[in-house]
């Protein structure tokens, strides 16, 4: 945490500037009162334009020069300015007058551009009107007691290489002139505009505010500086490319410096120096959210910081080339550096980046692309003679480079930093042109090509940030065991995510005709009401997978809880994507071979995992079990289960004091069944069942190759389901015969699935003698027996209940815990 910042209380001199973003309209320039109302003897606020009209002046004057029509976007945006004025003090005519004398002068000014008439004064006149219209606004909204300030009077600057520079003697004076006659402690000033030393309009340029609001923090000796703006601080990146960028607590002056000059937008970078000079807190808050503690911007990181995340921010900047001097005879030539860098400077190019190889065979720069053809040009005449004596062979120059730049104090002393990030951006695919470690060591800047930028950035965010744990995950089908799924993870996930690393993110849901998709997550409780009525967006299988493959979450997961062959047929494809798999649906287990050896293939390739123990048995570790034995060198001899629950309840009940069809008719009743109980009988999921278990024995086995026996007589095989039902009793006669001839023999039915070695696998109903496993099984159990050569004569087990949503969803939930577990290691279940 920040060393103790400032009690409000004992604060003298506060400075607060609000950004375009907190002056939208009348609503949020009216929530400014309380925000500044914080008790401090003086407070100056400074403001920026309203939101987005900076922009539109900038396009007026364009337009101007250019001599085209700015007639119409002039007198919407006086529009705006009269409407809030009018929401904001409806009785203030002084208000309105001054507004309308405002955009006269406007006018005037546009009509004299239009005319030729331009000039650097008179642009940057346009370009600064709505801070002096916004800072008209918030004194009103401010209420009595408060002066205007217009910075014009008293801010001087100058161009400098670095930006503007601030004649700080010359505006002290005038400060102190201007003070004199306006006596309130509370001002309003505006942002972004100053005077030269010639008394001409000028601007701070783009995104100025922040640099004025320093400038005057500076120069009124505040205590504090509070930047006001639309998001919770400084961000690790920037949120509209990085979801899951997370604000920084606090920062060092120079670290947000460095972030600023690489990109983020969130600050003006020259905002540091003037509160820096001083050692002013610096302190960025959420005029959305003023609840929120935001970003202390302080002269050094407190003790500890950098153990938290050795890098603090991430940024991009974009238009960028590279710039490179090739050639064999710079090797070990004294001076050629800074020859290339004085005819860079010469031509008044900023370099952003340097890298030279070690062999000192070229000299590779980052410049900004609107600079590239000065600076090859400059190089070229620099090196003329170089070029002439072969000493020197080429300037090369990439075009459409973007630099993306990690900045943190604590950088210097953690090693490993670097092999992160590159580590990060190899495994994204993303191709470093070349390389730089500031000197300071508080930034690593890499020249990326363009198009790489975002998925680069995200990449590198999710390294430092996220846990490698962190899973984008989708889910297919809420039926029975979906909702199900659903009810335990929202039960689990919060514990899950507080005592380990695994970080589930739901992001995706879908039914058979439509999905949901969120860029963060949905709570797993309102998955369902997503998708209802009509939620979300027709079901596109594809976008579903391309937005839970989500480039900033390092890992991807769909469960498929559908009964459908058709998101099975998508699971190679998205195994080959890197998306794990995990399911209960048994089709791309027991379907096609192709199918089944296409997925396998998949998962060789990319790696990406395939769950599918509740295909079996629900939630018991039957192929967890099979899988182990195999691995750890046992030999399989055969494998014999009762895979059915519906089936295992039938022939457990079934002892000859009622007729077959009655138990059929009661498991119906019971919903222990499939709606039309030919699907239990015919022994077709069972056989699917054993074909999955063959397969993860290393069986080539297919559905036909199982000898099934359905205990649906041939004449109700294709009958209505109303029909079967109603003559069901059919059923009875033989299988009465059946029983008695076992139980003659001191046997009992049971139906039982069974595989051997030499790949030979039946389905059917069977005598069992009394001491047999499946002979002691209570209810809906499932039992599956391996004999091995380890477990010869007395078999290993798994039995208990093997239906229902609970178990089944259990045994996904426990798929997809084992993946995400192994995720972060290299050991473990599904490693
Ligand atoms: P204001 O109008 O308040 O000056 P800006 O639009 O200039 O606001 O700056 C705030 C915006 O900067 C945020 O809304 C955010 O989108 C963007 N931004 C870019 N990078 C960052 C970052 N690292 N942290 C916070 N915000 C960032
Ligand atoms: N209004 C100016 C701009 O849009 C200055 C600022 O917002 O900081 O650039
Ligand atoms: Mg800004």
């Amino acid at each position: 945490m920040p060393s103790a910042p400032p009690a409000s209380e004992h604060l003298v001199r506060h400075v607060h500037k609000f950004g375009g973003s907190s002056l939208a309209d009348a609503t949020r320039i009216l929530s400014l009162p309380p925000l500044v109302a914080d008790g401090a003897a003086s407070t100056l606020v400074v403001v920026s334009a309203m939101h987005g009209t900076t922009n539109a002046l900038v396009a007026m004057a364009d337009e101007a020069v250019a001599k085209g029509d700015w007639r119409a976007a002039w007198q919407a945006l006086r529009a705006r300015h009269l409407d809030a004025a009018a929401a904001i003090a409806a009785d203030n005519a002084a208000l309105h007058d001054a507004l309308v004398a405002d955009f006269d002068a406007l006018r005037e000014d546009l009509e004299a551009l239009t005319a030729g008439d331009a000039g650097d004064a008179r642009i940057a006149r346009v370009h600064g009107l709505g801070e002096i219209a916004s800072s008209r606004l918030v004194q009103a909204a401010l209420g009595d007691g408060w002066a205007r300030l217009d910075a014009r009077d008293v801010l001087v600057v100058h161009p400098g290489e670095m930006g503007v520079g601030v004649e700080w003697e010359a505006s002290r004076t005038k400060l102190a002139a201007w003070r004199a006659t306006h006596p309130p402690q509370r001002i309003v000033a505006t942002g972004f505009i100053a005077r030269g030393r010639d008394g001409n309009d000028t601007t701070l340029g783009r995104n100025g505010s922040d640099y004025s609001a320093a400038i005057l923090a500076h120069l009124f000796d505040a205590d504090e500086l509070t930047i006001w703006t639309d998001v919770d601080g400084v961000l690790s990146a920037d949120p509209r490319l990085v979801p899951d960028a997370t604000v920084l607590p606090t920062m060092s002056y120079a670290e947000a410096w460095e972030l600023a000059y690489f990109g983020a937008k969130v600050l003006h970078p020259q905002t540091m120096a003037p509160v820096q000079a001083r050692g002013i807190p610096l302190r960025i808050r959420n005029t959305l959210d003023p609840s929120v503690p935001g970003t202390w911007i302080l002269p050094e990181n407190p003790e500890g910081d950098a153990e938290l995340s050795p890098v603090k921010g991430l940024t991009i900047v974009r238009d960028m080339a590279v710039l490179e001097l090739v050639g064999n005879g710079m090797v070990g030539v004294p001076g050629t550096a800074e020859k290339l860098f004085a005819a860079l400077h010469g031509a008044g190019v900023s370099v952003t980046m340097i890298s030279q190889g070690s062999s000192e065979h070229s000299i590779c720069c980052v410049v900004r692309a609107s600079q590239v053809e000065p600076a090859r040009a400059a190089v070229e005449q620099a090196f003329a003679d170089a070029f002439a004596d072969g000493r020197t062979q080429a300037v090369e120059v990439t075009p459409d480079i973007a630099v993306l730049a990690a900045v943190g104090d604590g950088m210097v002393g953690f090693p490993g930093v670097a092999a992160r990030l590159f580590g990060a951006l190899a495994q994204a695919r993303v191709n470093i042109r070349a390389i730089a470690q500031g000197a300071s060591e508080r930034n690593i800047s890499v020249a990326i090509a363009e198009t790489d930028a975002t998925r680069a950035l995200r990449a590198a965010h999710s390294a430092f940030w996220l846990s490698p744990q962190t899973v984008s995950v989708g889910m297919i089908g809420p039926g029975n065991v979906g909702r199900t799924l659903l009810a335990q993870l929202a039960a689990v996930l919060p514990g899950l995510r507080s005592r380990s690393q695994v970080d589930l993110r739901l992001r995706a849901i879908a039914n058979s005709k439509r999905m949901a998709l969120d860029h963060f997550a949905i709570e797993p409780g309102d998955a369902i009401a997503r998708l209802h009525p009509e939620g979300g967006e027709p079901l596109d299988l594809d976008a579903f997978a391309a937005h839970v493959r989500a480039g900033h979450i390092p890992h991807a997961l769909i469960i498929d809880c559908s009964a459908s062959d058709a998101t099975a047929q998508k699971y190679p494809g998205w195994i080959a994507a890197g998306i794990h798999v995990v399911t209960p649906n048994k089709h791309a287990g027991s379907g096609a071979w192709t199918r089944y050896s296409a997925l396998r293939e998949a998962q060789r390739h990319s790696g990406a995992k395939f769950g599918y123990e509740a295909t079996v048995g629900a939630g018991l570790p039957v192929i967890l079990t099979l899988r182990n034995l195999i691995d750890t060198g046992d030999t399989l001899h055969a494998v014999d289960g009762m895979l059915s629950g519906t089936l295992a309840w039938l022939f457990n009940s079934y002892d000859g004091s009622r007729p077959f069809s009655e138990l059929v008719r009661e498991a119906r009743g019971l919903g222990y069944t499939e709606p039309d109980p030919r699907d239990d009988l015919s022994g077709l999921d069972v056989a699917r069942k054993l074909v999955i278990l063959a397969r993860e024995a290393g069986l080539q086995l297919s559905l036909e190759d199982v000898d099934v026996e359905s205990l649906v007589p041939e004449a109700l095989q294709d009958v209505g389901v109303e029909e079967f039902l109603a003559r069901l009793d059919e059923l009875d006669a033989p299988m009465d015969a059946r029983l008695r001839e076992a139980q003659s023999k001191g046997l009992g039915l049971r139906h039982l699935a069974r595989l051997t070695r030499d790949g030979k696998a039946t389905v059917g109903v069977v005598a069992l003698p009394a001491e047999h496993a499946c002979r002691h099984t209570r209810l809906t159990d499932n039992l599956v027996q391996f004999t091995t050569d380890r477990y010869a004569s007395n078999p290993l087990v798994v039995q208990g209940p093997g239906a229902g949503p609970d178990v089944t969803a259990a045994g996904v939930f426990g798929d997809v815990l084992a993946i995400a577990n192994a995720l972060g290691s290299s050991e473990g279940r599904y490693a």
